[in-house]
């Protein structure tokens, strides 16, 4: 169960003239709150820190200053707090701080005013109600720590498991190889089958247990952004590692001038590395070209990967993104459906996007964002 700081349940107080914050304080103590007097606005933010469940202030205290103080902490408050403020304000006149300050703290906050004179029994309402809405907020944030708690769970979970799972596979593999080769002579057709469907199997299961690993992997990146890394580079390395495949398909990747990012380059690296290899796996009879270019927008470089292939159904323009989602058998294209996801999961890390367009039989381009 969550712990519920006694802090957090506190109403704080500001007025400027002590009497008041005095009578403020009794008014509300006497109805069971836990009421404290705050000194200046200094203190009333530095007790913000420590928790609260609603702010009541006099605009008396409210000074320009004072307010600036208070909207700069308005836009730091985490994204599941709202916190309730109640000012009193005078009767009737318009003083300059009903007309603009209180403004500016209404854009930002949860403001309740109280025209005076007002009686204690108001004030106490508005107070329950502050305590209320603030209840709800901290019922959210539990909700959200919980979410983030059992994410983290998953993905320690599913770290472990590929981990642990890869020796395990490989002694399949290695060993189902060492049958054929030394006994391979003792066993008929259907001998040789069996064995090459373990082979096989070891081998799509080495496959997916890797990806799993990066797509794991692929959260661990620091708050603050690196330093640039050159697209091209990442891009070399990419094609260095497929190689293999570029050359067996006679496939063409080009790109001229593109720029640095602010990316880890072994995340550049995999996202240029998944596009580029899908581009190529999913070639239509003409030879594969996949061009590469990038242009400004805003404080993102948005890049495009385009290529001649067999296209994408726009039904299917967001479900490739998620994990294990593929558009056909294994028989069809070998794959594990994880790169895409891996893709979306880098880019999100760096606030960016990434999307498709695409037509059945006319090619696909990916566009993705991220930070210049
Ligand atoms: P995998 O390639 O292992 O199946 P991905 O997550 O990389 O997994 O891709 C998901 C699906 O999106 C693929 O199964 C394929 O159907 C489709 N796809 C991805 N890239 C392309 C592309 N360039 N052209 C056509 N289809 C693609």
């Amino acid at each position: 169960m969550y712990d519920r700081s006694e802090q957090e349940l506190r109403v704080l107080i500001l007025a400027p003239i002590g009497r008041d914050a005095a009578l403020l304080q009794e008014t509300l103590c006497a109805k069971g709150h836990r009421a404290e007097i705050c000194a200046s606005i200094q203190d009333l933010v530095a007790q913000l820190a420590d928790g609260a469940s609603t702010v009541l202030a006099t605009e008396e205290a409210l000074g320009t200053e004072q307010t600036g103080v208070l909207v700069a902490w308005l836009t730091v408050q985490p994204p599941w707090s709202d916190l309730p403020f109640i000012i009193m304000t005078s009767k009737g006149r318009a003083t300059s701080f009903t007309t603009s300050r209180a403004l500016e703290l209404q854009v930002l906050g949860n403001v309740t005013f109280l025209e005076r004179p007002v009686r204690p029994e108001t004030i106490e309402a508005a107070v329950r109600t502050g305590l209320r809405a603030r209840m709800r907020q901290y019922e959210i944030r539990r909700g959200q720590e919980t979410l983030m708690r059992a994410n983290e769970d998953l993905e320690h979970f599913a770290y472990t498991a590929s981990h642990d799972l890869q020796e395990p596979i490989r002694t399949i593999a290695i060993y189902s190889e060492l049958v054929k080769r030394k006994y391979g002579d003792l066993l008929d057709d259907i001998g040789h089958e069996f064995l090459n469907y373990i082979n096989g199997g070891a081998k799509r299961l080495e496959k997916l247990v890797q990806d799993l690993l990066a797509y794991t992997r692929a959260t661990a990146i620091r708050d603050e952004l690196p330093d640039p890394e050159s697209s091209i580079a990442a891009i070399r390395a990419a094609e260095a590692n497929l190689s293999e495949v570029i050359r067996e398909n006679r496939a063409e990747v080009h790109y001229e001038a593109l720029p640095c990012v602010r990316m880890r380059e072994v995340h550049l690296q995999q996202l240029f590395q998944n596009l580029i290899g899908n581009a190529i796996k999913y070639r239509s009879d003409s030879p594969p070209r996949v061009s590469i270019s990038a242009s400004m927008a805003g404080r993102f470089w948005l890049f495009q990967v385009r290529d001649n292939g067999i296209g994408i159904s726009p039904d299917y323009k967001d479900s490739i993104f998620e994990i294990f989602n593929r558009l056909h058998t294994n028989e069809e294209y070998g794959g594990t459906g994880i790169g895409l996801a891996i893709c979306r999961r880098i880019v999100d890390r760096y606030h960016g996007k990434i999307w498709v367009e695409s037509e059945i039989g006319r090619g696909s381009t990916f566009f993705f964002t991220v930070p210049a």
